[in-house]
Formats: C-alpha cells, sequence, structure tokens
C-alpha cells in the first residue's frame, strides 16, 4: 500500500485547489478523481459543469489577481445583470461591494478552468490518480488518525491526511463522517444529498444575434415555483448561451396553484422537466421567435449540448479536523444554488484545508475558512432564508424596492428612506434574518458534534 501526506477525493475546484496549496507547501499530495469524459477534453478530467460565472469580488476570495485567470478561460465579461419578475424588474451594473477585478463578473470555461488549476497544482508538485472512483475510505485512530482509501480498482493508499472534495453528491464524505457521528445520528441528517441538493438543468443554444447581449447576466424570478427555483441565461461566447434553470428534487405539483407561475400549465400533472420550462421560458420572453430560432449546440462538450447536475443549496458543516480531515467546497455544503455560487468557496476552501494539511496544522481549518468566507455565507444564507416561501408578488416587491435601494441609494439608508415603507420593511426583515446568522449559526454540524 502506497503512503501519502495528503489524500485528496475529486478533482473539482475543492480538491483541486487543496492540491496545490498542499504540493506548495511540501506536502505528496494525490488527488483521486473518478474522471469524466468529455469531447473538448482528450483525457478524463473532473466533472466539470459547463455552468460557470463569476461575479467582481468572488475572484478576490478565491485569492486570484484580476488578469491571473488566463484569457482563454473567460468567455465573456459582464457588466450586470437583470433580475426580472412577473411583472418588475431591477437591472444591476454594480455588485457593491470592494473589489480589485475590474468588472461586473465574467462567464468562463469551466472544463478550461478546471484544467488551469489542474495544471499549477501538478508543476506545484501534486499528483492525479484519475479513472477510479475511491469507494471506501476507513480512518484509523490510532497514530494519530491515518485513512486508508480503497478505490474501484481494490488499490489502496495510506494518507496522513484526508480532504474530501467529493462534490455535492457526497459519494463518500457520509460515510467517512458517519465513523465520527453520535449513535443514532447521520451527517446525512444535514447534508442528504437527495434532500438538500437542488437540481440544475441547462443547454447551450445559439441566440438570434439581435436578442443576444454578451455582457449581461439574466435571471427570472417569481415564474416557477419552489424555493430558490428560477431560471437564467449566461451568455457564453459566438451568441451562444447557456440557458438553464435550478430547482429544489422532489416538488409535488399538487402543492401548487398552476394560476400563479407563468411558467406552469392547467394540465401539468407533474413539476414539468428541465427542456420543457425551457421551452416555455423562451415562449413567454420571446413570443415572436420560435423554439427553432434558438438552436441547441451541441459542440460544446456535452453531449447533446445539454446537462443535468446536482448543486449543493444547504448550510455548511464543519469538519472533524482532529481525525485529519477537511471538508471542502461543495462536499461540506458551502456552496448555493441560491446565486449558483460555488466555485469561490470550493477553491478558497479547498486552498485552506490543503496548506494546513501540508503544514499538520488542520486543526486550525474550521476557524480559517470562517474567517475567510464568514460574510459570504452570512449574506447568502440570509438572503436565501428571506425569500424562503416567496411568491411572485413578493419578488415584485422585492424588485421595486431593491430597485430603488440598489440603483438610487447605493444600498444606502438614503436608499431605503427613498423607498419608503416597503423598502424599510425588506430593510428589516433582512437585518432580523441575518442576525440569526452572526457569530458562525449558519454552521449546521459543529465541530464538537463529533464523538471524536
Ligand atoms: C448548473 C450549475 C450552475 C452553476 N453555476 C455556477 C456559477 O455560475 N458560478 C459558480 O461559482 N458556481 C456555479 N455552480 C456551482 C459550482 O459548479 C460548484 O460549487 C463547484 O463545482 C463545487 O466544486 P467542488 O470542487 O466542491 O465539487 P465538484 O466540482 O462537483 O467536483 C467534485 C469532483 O469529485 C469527483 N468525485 C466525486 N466522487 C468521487 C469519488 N468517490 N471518487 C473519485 N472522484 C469523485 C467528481 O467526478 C468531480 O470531478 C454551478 C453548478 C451547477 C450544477
Amino acid at each position: 500500500m502506497e503512503r501519502i501526506d495528503v489524500a485528496i477525493v475529486g478533482g473539482g475546484p475543492a480538491g483541486t485547489s487543496a492540491a496545490w496549496t498542499a504540493a506548495q507547501h511540501g506536502a505528496d499530495a494525490v488527488v483521486f478523481e473518478k474522471g469524466v469524459p468529455r469531447a473538448d477534453r482528450e483525457n478524463l478530467g473532473p466533472d466539470s459543469t459547463d455552468a460557470a460565472g463569476l461575479l467582481d469580488y468572488w475572484v478576490d476570495l478565491m485569492g486570484f489577481t484580476p488578469d491571473e485567470i488566463p484569457d482563454d478561460v473567460i468567455l465573456t465579461r459582464l457588466t450586470g445583470a437583470d433580475f426580472i419578475g412577473p411583472s418588475a424588474d431591477i437591472s444591476i451594473d454594480n455588485t457593491g461591494i470592494d473589489s480589485a477585478y475590474p468588472h461586473f463578473g465574467c462567464a468562463f470555461h469551466r472544463a478550461r478552468f478546471d484544467d488551469w488549476l489542474r495544471g499549477r497544482a501538478e508543476e506545484a508538485g501534486g499528483r492525479y490518480e484519475i479513472g477510479d472512483s475511491v469507494t471506501d475510505i476507513e480512518t484509523n485512530p490510532e497514530n494519530g488518525y491515518s485513512h486508508t482509501l480503497t478505490l474501484s480498482s481494490g488499490d489502496q493508499f495510506e494518507a496522513t491526511s484526508l480532504v474530501l472534495a467529493d462534490g455535492p453528491q457526497r459519494t463518500v464524505t457520509i460515510d467517512t463522517l458517519d465513523q465520527f457521528t453520535p449513535a443514532g445520528q447521520s451527517i446525512a441528517d444535514v447534508l442528504d444529498p437527495s434532500v438538500v441538493n437542488h437540481i440544475a438543468y441547462q443547454e447551450h443554444r445559439k441566440v438570434p444575434e439581435e436578442l443576444y447581449d454578451p455582457h449581461r447576466l439574466k435571471f427570472w424570478w417569481g415564474v416557477m415555483p419552489g424555493h430558490t427555483a428560477y431560471p437564467w441565461v449566461f451568455p457564453n461566447d459566438q451568441s451562444v448561451a447557456r440557458i438553464g434553470l435550478t430547482m429544489p428534487i422532489g416538488l409535488d405539483i399538487d402543492d401548487y396553484n398552476h394560476r400563479d407561475w407563468s411558467l406552469l400549465r392547467a394540465d401539468d400533472d407533474k413539476i414539468p422537466r428541465g427542456n420543457v420550462y425551457i421551452e416555455r421560458l423562451l415562449e413567454q420572453e420571446y413570443p415572436e421567435y420560435d423554439i427553432d430560432d434558438f438552436p441547441l449546440v451541441e459542440d460544446r462538450g456535452k453531449r447533446d449540448g445539454t446537462e443535468t447536475y446536482a448543486i449543493s443549496s444547504t448550510r455548511p458543516i464543519e469538519s472533524p479536523t482532529q481525525a485529519n480531515i477537511a471538508v471542502v467546497g461543495g462536499a461540506m455544503g458551502g456552496t448555493s444554488a441560491f446565486h449558483e455560487g460555488g466555485d469561490h468557496v470550493a477553491v478558497r476552501t479547498g486552498k485552506i484545508a490543503g496548506k494546513l494539511a501540508a503544514q499538520g496544522r488542520l486543526e486550525e481549518y474550521n476557524e480559517r475558512w470562517q474567517a475567510a468566507l464568514d460574510t459570504e455565507m452570512v449574506r447568502n444564507v440570509t438572503m436565501a432564508d428571506l425569500v424562503r416561501g416567496y411568491g411572485p408578488a413578493d419578488w415584485d416587491r422585492a424588485f421595486k424596492t431593491t430597485d430603488t435601494m440598489v440603483n438610487r441609494g447605493e444600498y444606502s439608508l438614503f436608499g431605503v428612506l427613498k423607498s419608503g415603507l416597503s423598502g424599510l420593511k425588506l430593510f428589516r426583515e433582512y437585518q432580523q434574518t441575518r442576525r440569526q446568522f452572526t457569530d458562525s449559526d449558519y454552521v449546521q454540524f459543529e465541530e464538537s458534534a463529533y464523538s471524536l
């Protein structure tokens, strides 16, 4: 059995970032990635979703300088985003958060981004074992907690530290952490992928030139049922856009009145599939066009130009660092379907975990990722909680109010006052909800709850 310093399960942005900093700090770090084929990649690589957008301050949170991301990774630079409600909308050209990145954000090529991160990790000395899944991890409490990983090939590796970066499906995270959950409890109680994840579906479509805006994101809210369920258009390049949506898993159509939601129909006997929703969205938004005016583009990596993924949509857990384990990125529940935000949290948590694992200081991990991401986590869980249960009229109210607060007052008290009573109400609701999550109260499983 080969012995290594740091074993990393999963070669997405979180795992690759962990390998990079672990290797930079002198560790023998190995990424175990099951490997997924793509038409636009010669060899097996991580399971890169084609969905990828970054806001300006996310670049800072990842710890990159603005010009560090290679040009061929960037598909388009963004100037803003449009949020469209049933009868009110809002456009923003500024995230309102200080950042070194000189644009509102960018849409990027995720497979190239992953390959770039991998190149850096390998240059630093990190190694990749691609092609076999990790099927089992056993932690040995003797000798300061080491870990035996078994691959689908039967090969085994023994590692001093373990970084779990297996993404929102948590294929090994739940069983591995359950070695330390108290009797009668499971990490699945808070991180079960079939309960807490969203489903995300998207299509690459060529958009008629006159409709294509290469620099703006579009999101529709209040048009389909489900907590933080929404469709989007992300421009890519050459008038190709990713048109997609996310929604909770397992919604029941009987819980919703079709009259409330413009993308439902009277004869729907179940929640529509993603492709049906997208066709209805295009019909609704561009009634003078036909769906055939937006042809599917099938040469963008994914078969048939479409992809379906799980996306984590919950709150983060702390890791059992005393057992030399760090959970990072989507696996820890640190990413959010609310704003699709994930790559920045994945990269940042991965970087922190890799460095600490190499230095034998993993016990600092929970404190360090919270110090780095606290503001972002609080903002996101607050917003996601605030809009829980929002119906179409609530979205309209929020957009009207926010337009006054943001675009005419730059998030200021002046903006709140100008937006009148509804602004004050929304502001107060935000502050009250936010208060629940300060002091790391967004963590849904604390380190002290592990039995170690
Ligand atoms: C449709 C969609 C749109 C999104 N849009 C955005 C966006 O615009 N901006 C943004 O920042 N984020 C976005 N996200 C979120 C972002 O993709 C995730 O937050 C990010 O991928 C999480 O990175 P990760 O490394 O934690 O996990 P992943 O990227 O999921 O990587 C996990 C890796 O682990 C591997 N793996 C899993 N189990 C095993 C095993 N047992 N053995 C070996 N390997 C294993 C997988 O093959 C995979 O490569 C989007 C996600 C989706 C689905």
